[in-house]
Formats: C-alpha cells, structure tokens, sequence
C-alpha cells in the first residue's frame, strides 16, 4: 500500500489503458509509476543502440536479402535483440552492407 506524499491519503490504483496509475482520492496527487514505465522504455532503446553500434565493428554477422530504406541495396546483416517487457520475444534488426543503416524488422 502507498501514501500520498502531499495529504497522506491511502493511493488508489486505477487502471488507463495498460498502466496503473496510483491517484489520491483527497486532492487528486497522481503518482508517477506512468512515466517510470515510459522513461524504462526509453533506456531500453538506448540500449538497442549501443548494441547497435558495437555491431558495427562485427564483421562475422550473417547476412540475409533485405531491402535497405536508405540506399535500396539488397543485402543486409542481421541480428537478433530480445526485448524485455516488449510485446515481442526478439526483433530483428538489419544493418545495410552498403551503407550501414540500421533499421528493425516488423514481422
Ligand atoms: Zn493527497
Ligand atoms: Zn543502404
């Protein structure tokens, strides 16, 4: 259980969307569990690309027939990045050999 830090009211959760989100019911304090969740999302892409950018000095990646967004050539190095908390289990992520965009796959 959780207190309001401004009046010291009992925190009710209720739920939007998919996050819970702790209001006071005495002068309407929000608690920030909101934003944790989307600055925890932001880390989790910082990290996608540092990951990303040690990639960059591998040169042993496989590589697949991929369309690059960027220069439109048509091959592509690719590995896998699992994301926790995500929807998804693992996304694939492709790095040009022409030029070396990298961008995901949505499949
Ligand atoms: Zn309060
Ligand atoms: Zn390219």
């Amino acid at each position: 259980m959780q207190f309001c830090p401004k009046c010291g009211s009992t925190l009710l959760p209720s739920k939007k969307e998919k996050k819970v989100t702790l209001v006071c019911p005495k002068c309407g304090y929000t608690s920030s569990k909101g934003e944790k969740v989307v600055s925890r999302i932001s880390q989790e892409t910082e990290k996608i690309v540092v990951i990303g950018r040690d990639i960059q000095k591998i040169r042993t990646l496989p590589k697949t027939k991929a369309e690059c967004p960027k220069c439109g050539n048509h091959e592509a190095f690719y590995w896998l990045v699992q994301t926790r908390g995500a929807d998804e289990s693992s996304t694939q992520f492709l790095r040009c050999t022409r030029c070396g965009a990298t961008w995901r796959e949505n499949s």
